[in-house]
């Protein structure tokens, strides 16, 4: 049988229009409210955890200086990472794109006769697009994080790449479980939700006859791997089936075994505030009788490594934290992005995939710099952003409003007095503009919060009259 290359496409093509989508998710106040502090909470997890140790920027900085190493000698950890992997008796592929990606997944299914696949957090697979891709071809696929698992029943993309159903609220996950798994209408207890999830997921674990991971650490030194997860599923996946595939990004490879002890205390504080996550399973080679596949994937990472602006952005350890500290995300929810890694670091990696698609996510941003912040390995985020935002405008993918207001920003803030004066005008409007009218000129978010005013002076006028020492 002649197989159609990629029928299900990963990628639609209209543009991602992310303030419209953000402005859905904004009518919902109430969700908006507490996805905005839910998120915060994770973050100030974070830091608290961060704090803990007192040689966390030491530890940021050398993981940063690892994978930099790392990425610029790519060529050479990725041939040692596959001949210590061949010798520790895995078989390794290479794929060029997400297609190829699919297709070797198929085939491998394909010549084990696997019809039963349980898939444990692979944000990779989301990008390829592997669950439509396999079930069109008769395999069931059955994510088993909890999370995803939620999202996966409900025919929704993950929402945050750690938190995949952070968008939910827990009657949601009850009507869902109820019309999928058969639980009683309106149980919307969480440790009731997460029993019922357990009962089904172990039976598919049971008749699961492969099982895929994604991989957050591959190290070239010794050929193995480490998978992370808090709920054990990729252990169980790994223990129970007969053919285990680990796809991974190239951009995942370290050099070295004891690098990972920097990344693995930075990973989990950084993106739940957990010292640790509760499982790092750390693979050398298949069990006796297991088939063991590795798929390196590039779809796209090479050319990100060629851009001389971007190619940092590939550090990226998939921690979540610039998510969790984005007051975009936070309030507009990860489904806005139209992307699989949401939030500002898929505002950086996505554009390089089809700018004209994702012009939006750049402007996804303050610009505030608390993602850079707090990211692990020192990505600098919002320049990145900055940066994006210009190559967007300069390929005439801005729309004419944007474009308009860009041009007419640049002129403002060259111009310190236009600038003073345009900012004693917007003040004076707000002051005398009735407060409903001031409301609206806030904007949708204006009206979501019971916000103070807006201060009627300037903060120099302020200092003036307040200064030590007396008015000057
Ligand atoms: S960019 Fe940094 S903070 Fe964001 S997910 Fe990646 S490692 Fe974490």
């Amino acid at each position: 049988m002649t197989q159609r290359a990629f029928e299900l496409p990963v990628l639609p093509h209209e543009p991602v229009d992310h303030a419209k989508a953000a402005a859905a998710f904004n009518a919902d106040v109430a969700r908006t409210e507490w996805h905005d502090e839910a998120l915060w909470f994770v973050r100030v997890k974070r830091d608290r955890a961060a704090a803990s140790v007192p040689e966390w920027e030491a530890l940021r900085a050398r993981a940063s200086a690892i994978k930099e190493h790392a990425l610029t000698h790519l060529d050479e950890y990725l041939v040692q990472f596959e001949d210590n992997a061949v010798r520790n008796g895995m078989q390794v592929h290479w794929a060029r794109d997400a297609d190829e990606h699919n297709r070797i997944v198929h085939g491998i299914l394909e010549r084990a006769g696997s019809r039963r696949l349980v898939k444990s957090k692979s944000m990779l697979t989301e990008e390829c697009g592997l669950n439509p891709y396999l079930e069109a071809r008769g395999i069931e696929v059955v994510d088993t994080d909890l999370g995803e698992r939620i999202v996966q029943l409900r025919r929704e993309g993950p929402s945050h790449i750690v938190l995949p159903a952070i968008h939910l609220r827990k009657e949601e996950v009850g009507e869902t479980f109820h019309e999928h798994l058969g639980t009683p209408a309106g149980l919307a207890d969480p440790t009731a939700l997460a029993r019922a999830a357990r009962e089904h997921l172990r039976e598919r674990f049971l008749a699961a006859d492969a099982t895929l991971t994604g991989m957050n650490f591959a190290v070239a030194e010794t050929g193995g791997f480490v998978v992370c997860t808090n709920e054990g599923n990729a252990d169980l996946g790994m223990a129970l089936a007969p053919v285990h595939i680990a796809s991974v990004g190239i951009e995942k490879i370290i050099p070295r075994a004891e690098d990972l002890g920097v990344f693995l205390r930075l990973l989990a504080r950084s993106g739940t505030g957990q010292a640790v996550t509760a499982y790092s399973s750390h693979v050398h080679g298949p069990r006796a009788g297991q088939e063991l596949h590795v798929v390196l994937v590039d779809n796209g990472r090479t050319r990100q490594l060629a851009r001389e602006e971007f190619w940092t952005s590939l550090k990226c350890i998939r921690c979540g934290a610039c998510m969790n500290t984005c007051p975009i995300y936070r309030r507009s929810g990860g489904h806005s992005y139209g992307s699989t890694v949401p939030g500002p670091i898929g505002s950086v990696l996505t554009p390089g995939l089809d700018l004209e698609r994702y012009a939006s996510l750049p402007f996804a941003s303050t610009l505030c710099g608390s993602c850079t912040a707090v990211c692990p390995v020192k990505i600098d985020l919002d320049a990145q952003l900055f940066r994006w935002r210009q190559r967007v405008v300069e390929g005439g993918h801005a729309s004419m409003a944007k474009a308009t207001a860009m041009k007419a920003s640049v002129r403002l803030f060259d111009h310190p007095r236009l600038f003073r004066f345009a900012g004693a005008v917007a003040r004076l409007g707000l002051r005398i503009l009735p407060a409903p009218l001031a409301r609206l000129a806030g904007g949708p978010w204006a009206r979501t919060r019971d916000l103070p005013s807006p201060p009627a002076q300037s903060f120099r006028a302020w200092y003036r009259k307040n200064r030590p020492g007396g008015p000057r």
